[in-house]
């Protein structure tokens, strides 16, 4: 019997994990051919959410579990996750049901046939502001616009993966994570399905932007390489006064307005080449912070407790 891991990143999900363990337990009375195990990752949670998980791993013995030692954002959980995933194949699932689980059978009916990588198409994205969908639009152009691996469109983190393709993502070490950038690295026979991606059945967002905002200021003052990119913007405002400054200086004496011999072009220069210089340096400031990152060669997260499914062994 081959053995599939569901594997559910959750931070302050206490609100929804009720109607999650209901869904999934749905959904395993209709792959009843695997082996299933359901692996949360409880991210550093301040509310019920990993004792939540512990009553229900008490009942439900296809439930492991892995509580990290704080909070270390999605892409961190997910990596923790899937060096403990033993199964055949994963899913990975947002805790809120955004993902529906109904389309886990069609996953694994398309992994049956040859793929390695099923991966869920966003068709509509109810209970979204235009503004997420829009920023959501334009980060996907830019990391294309990045890169030359082609990036899955529309695509969260909703996907079944066979174990070849979760051993390959293992061996990606590097703490600034990108798990749509890796999946898409790693290649593999990939497969899309569609869907419409549901509103939040309960509990609150957690990329709202005013805590990204205050995540930003909160990093300057801490040890991070925030600074860095403070020369970057810094150096795109100069730059951009500068050449509004130009354009005045320029057509000024059109005006009849006196100027020194010299005076103008030698400011035009002086302010152009000061913005465009830090902006430079901000942008190599921003590669020399992800080299200081990656070489403190930290682990990538802390485990406090790891609860492996009764069952699953
Ligand atoms: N998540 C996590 N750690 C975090 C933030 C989020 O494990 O620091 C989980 C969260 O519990 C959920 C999934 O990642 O299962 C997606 O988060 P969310 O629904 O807040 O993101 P959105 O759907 O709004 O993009
Ligand atoms: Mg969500």
């Amino acid at each position: 019997m081959k053995s599939i891991t569901i594997m559910i990143p959750a931070y302050n999900e206490a609100p929804v994990l009720d109607k999650l363990h209901d869904r999934l337990d749905n959904l395993a009375k209709t792959v009843t051919d695997y082996k299933l195990e359901f692996l949360f990752i409880n991210d550093g949670s301040t509310d019920d959410t990993l004792s939540l998980i512990k009553q229900m791993a008490h009942k439900d013995r296809r439930i492991s579990y892995i509580n990290l030692s704080r909070n270390f954002g999605k892409e961190i959980a997910m990596a923790a996750g899937i060096d403990h995933v033993t199964s055949d194949a994963l899913v990975i699932i947002d805790a809120d049901l955004q993902d529906p689980p109904e389309l886990i059978p069609n996953m694994i009916k398309l992994w049956e046939e040859g793929y390695d990588d099923v991966y869920a198409k966003r068709q509509s994205r109810d209970g979204e502001t235009w503004f997420k969908k829009f920023t959501s639009k334009l980060y996907y152009l830019l990391l294309q616009k990045l890169t030359r691996v082609s990036i899955q469109k529309d695509t969260g983190d909703f996907r079944l993966l066979d174990k070849r393709v979760v051993e390959a993502i293992r061996q990606f070490r590097e703490s600034q994570r990108n798990a749509k950038a890796i999946f898409s690295q790693v290649g593999f026979n990939k497969k899309e399905i569609l869907y419409d991606r549901d509103p939040r059945v309960a509990g609150e967002t957690k990329w709202s932007y005013p805590k990204l905002v205050d995540l930003a200021i909160s990093g300057i003052t801490s040890f991070t390489t925030a600074p860095l990119r403070i020369a970057s913007v810094l150096g795109m405002t100069v730059s951009l006064v500068a050449f509004v400054y130009i354009i005045y200086l320029v057509i000024r004496p059109l005006f009849g307005v006196p100027t020194g011999d010299g005076y103008s072009s030698l400011m035009a220069v002086i302010l152009f080449l000061g913005g465009v210089q830090l902006l430079s340096l901000g942008v190599i400031g921003e590669y020399i912070g992800r080299i200081f990152n990656e070489t403190k060669q930290r682990p990538l997260y802390l485990i406090e407790e790891y609860h492996q499914a009764k069952h699953s062994k």
